[in-house]
């Protein structure tokens, strides 16, 4: 099963759809999220009024995400993403250990939206 850190799903990802994912995982929106066999299945509240269902294959031949709401610009939308997320620091201090090491505090880290001046 594929060892999916933050800093593997920050690559997949892409840094833009990787920061809104985070931004949704902070601010509470994955909803449950559970892992079996190598599946990640989550649900994370979007704009609509259904939660959106992610699920993510973590075999590493087929290491992939989908998702259902209409993103289609690739493989990972914010919602894999912050149910990825949700995943890696849940339970695994490892991913926690080496995004410290990597110099990307994950507690520290302020949305883009609150730092723009009025
Ligand atoms: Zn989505």
């Amino acid at each position: 099963m594929t060892d999916l850190t933050i800093e593997r799903l920050a690559s997949l990802a892409g840094e833009s759809i990787f920061d809104r994912g985070q931004q949704y995982f902070r601010s509470g929106r994955v909803l449950s999220v559970t892992a079996d066999n190598g599946s990640v299945r989550g649900r994370v509240k979007g704009s609509d009024q259904y939660p959106y269902r992610v699920e993510i294959d973590l075999r590493p031949q087929r290491l992939g995400a989908r998702c259902t709401c209409p993103f289609n610009m690739g493989p990972w939308c914010k919602h894999a993403v912050a149910v990825a997320m949700s995943y890696c620091l849940d339970g695994s201090k490892k991913a926690a250990a080496q995004s410290r090491a990597s110099g990307r505090p994950l507690g520290a880290v302020i949305p883009r939206d609150l730092m723009v001046a009025p």
